[in-house]
């Protein structure tokens, strides 16, 4: 099952795709866990992401399609995977589109996670002050909101296009967010 999760950041989408993830038995593959983990190693990338991922912007088409690209070519996600936090641009989703298309799996539905920007914003900073996200900040929070709307609602729309989108109604707990998407994900597995 190849799975992409698309909303806006506070919507819930790493909780849920860990959750689609050790159901399922998928690997969860999330561009910004690849790019923390590439500052915490103080890698070539991990420099050049740092000052752009801080200010809430968006790391150039390029180096994530590079990035993803690889990840995808591992064995374990053969069989499947669920996608968090890319594509984030029409560019990305082009370049996704082909490289599945390269190895024969499209993706099996996308998931539009549909909340309130308020509640995002007031679980980012309640975020902020638990995890102490350096991108948690006021200012690159709205950035990042501001980009959800720019470039990435027409990466929605494009997969809208393909018949692929399933709505979820992801202001609700985790528990009834995870049931919406199991509940959609039968009928996916049953066409
Ligand atoms: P996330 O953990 O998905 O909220 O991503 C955190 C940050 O990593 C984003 O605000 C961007 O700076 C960067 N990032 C993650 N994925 C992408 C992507 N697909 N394209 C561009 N930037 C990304």
């Amino acid at each position: 099952m190849r799975i992409l999760l698309l909303g806006p950041q506070g919507s819930g989408k790493g909780t849920q795709a860990q959750r689609i993830s050790s159901t399922y038995g998928v690997p969860h593959i999330a561009t910004g866990d690849m790019l923390r983990a590439a500052m915490a190693a103080g890698t070539e990338v991990g420099h050049r992401v740092k000052p752009i991922y801080d200010a809430g912007g968006l790391v150039p088409d390029d180096l994530m399609i590079d990035l993803i690209r690889d990840r995808l070519s591992h064995p374990d996600a053969e069989d499947g995977f669920v996608l968090d936090g890319f594509p984030r641009t029409l560019e990305q989703a082009e370049a996704l589109d082909d490289v599945l298309l390269e190895i024969g799996s499209p993706l099996d539905v996308v998931f539009d996670l549909q909340i309130d920007e308020q509640t995002c914003i007031e679980r980012l900073l309640g975020r902020a002050r638990e995890e102490g996200r350096s991108d948690d900040t006021p200012e690159a929070i709205a950035t990042r909101l501001q980009l959800f709307r720019d470039a990435t609602l027409p990466v929605i729309e494009h997969y809208r296009a393909q018949g692929k989108v399933v709505g979820v109604h992801a202001a609700g707990t985790v528990n009834e967010v995870f049931n919406e998407i199991q509940e959609a994900l039968e009928q996916v597995g049953a066409r």
